[in-house]
């Protein structure tokens, strides 16, 4: 039986995997500034992706036949870690990588495996997640998209909005009613894959504070989608969703989504040698919560690797690990404001300020803390 250190262990032989991807790295990001590695899972690099694929990195849990490398779970959480560590602009296959495919695996026909998985693993396919709309966030159950079956396969229409990197991906996979009213709820909702180059398509990308369009709105207008395009089994989509929430909100992208900031501040902390009681007490404490959080995001992992179900748990990470996101933001705003003679660099500054922009959707994106809190109390059996 496994030990709770163990849990919190990556196992040595997916630990060494480590080196080689830091290596490959160090070489491919040392000129980027840190306010650019601030974007990282959301900043787009359609040739950074591709170099990944090149070196086996996409698909990596994905069997051999449908063109991935067939490592474990772990392995996949050291290359996450790394990635987002080091601010590497993963965002054009991260969606297709995380869920996408795993999925097509799982619920995919094997037509659709065959076709879909071995592009993501190629980096040729970049696929986005359309499951909010205007009215439609918190409470997904209520989406008004809808795609009639005809003969000729389903005509979609309707509208999502938020979705990222819509503008940059070829496919999207889509919740959408397929039966039923929308007061039937969760009752007659499917997904279905749709290319984004089709007619009827328009996807409007939407600029954030900060500037970048990294979101879009997308419309469909009697779009024609052949019955390929059906995810599953039709009437299922909140199911399958849910199973695809899970792998959303299982990976360490909740911890690390203000790393850029911490790193370039205690670079700039040991230039200038600021070691005083109060700001060591200070990283200390971010940094044994950070371990903390990272500790209960591999006992995520380990269910995975056990093919267990972490919805539960992930939520839990990433309720704490948002939470500690924003606080890294404001704690290093606060220390910069109560420290007049330390001298920031322009960077450290560009990288607060973008990230102070941003912080606030942290715990918004891939379901708000609210929605969060109510899935870990359904877990303890009290809604
Ligand atoms: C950066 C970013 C990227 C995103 N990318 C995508 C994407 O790729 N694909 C996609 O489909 N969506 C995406 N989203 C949308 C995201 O999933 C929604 O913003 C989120 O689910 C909240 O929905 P909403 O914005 O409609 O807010 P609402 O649901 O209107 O919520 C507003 C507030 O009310 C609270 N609230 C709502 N219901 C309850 C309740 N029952 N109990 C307590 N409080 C409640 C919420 O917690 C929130 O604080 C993205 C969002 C962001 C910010």
């Amino acid at each position: 039986m496994l030990t709770a250190l163990e849990f919190t262990q990556v196992p040595a032989d997916e630990a060494a995997f480590r080196t080689e991807i830091r290596l490959f790295l160090n070489e491919a990001l040392k000129d980027v500034p840190s306010h650019v590695k601030a974007r990282s899972w959301m900043g787009t690099d359609d040739g950074f992706s591709l170099k990944l694929a090149k070196q086996g990195w996409l698909g990596l849990t994905i069997p051999k036949e449908y063109g991935g490398s067939g490592k474990g779970f772990y392995s996949r959480f050291v290359l996450s870690e790394e990635l987002l560590a080091s601010g590497a602009p993963v965002a054009s296959h991260w969606i297709a990588d995380r869920q996408s495919g795993p999925l097509l695996l799982r619920y995919g026909t094997e037509a659709q495996r065959q076709f879909y998985i071995p592009r993501i693993c190629r980096g040729e396919a970049f696929f986005c997640i359309g499951m909010s709309e205007p009215s439609s966030g918190s409470d997904l159950a209520s989406i008004r998209s809808r795609a009639v079956n005809t003969e000729a396969g389903w005509v979609l229409n309707g509208s999502k909005i938020w979705t990222t990197n819509a503008h940059g991906c070829h496919y999207m996979i889509a919740l959408v009613r397929t039966s039923g009213e929308t007061s039937d709820r969760q009752k007659g909702l499917s997904q279905v894959i749709i290319d984004l180059t089709l007619p009827g398509v328009t996807v409007r990308p939407i600029k954030d504070m900060a500037g970048d369009a990294h979101f879009s709105e997308v419309f469909f207008d009697n779009v024609r989608l052949g019955t390929e395009a059906l995810v599953g089994i039709e009437g299922q989509g909140w199911d399958q969703v849910t199973a695809e929430l899970a792998f959303e909100r299982s990976g360490p992208e909740r911890i690390y989504s203000s790393i850029a900031l911490l790193d370039c501040w205690l670079e700039a902390l040991r230039a200038q040698q600021y070691n005083d009681a109060q700001t060591s007490a200070l990283v200390g404490a971010l940094v044994a919560e950070m371990a903390t959080l990272r500790a209960l995001s591999l006992a995520v992992t380990q269910k995975l690797v056990a093919g267990e179900s972490p919805a539960i748990d992930a939520s839990v990470v990433k309720d704490f690990g948002t939470d500690f996101e924003q606080k890294l933001i404001r704690n290093i705003a606060d220390w910069l404001g109560s420290h007049p003679d330390f001298v920031a660099s322009p960077d450290l500054l560009q990288t607060l300020g973008y990230l102070e922009q941003m912080g606030a959707t942290f715990s918004l994106r891939g379901g708000t803390r609210e929605i969060l809190r109510g899935i870990i109390a359904r877990g303890l059996g009290l809604r």
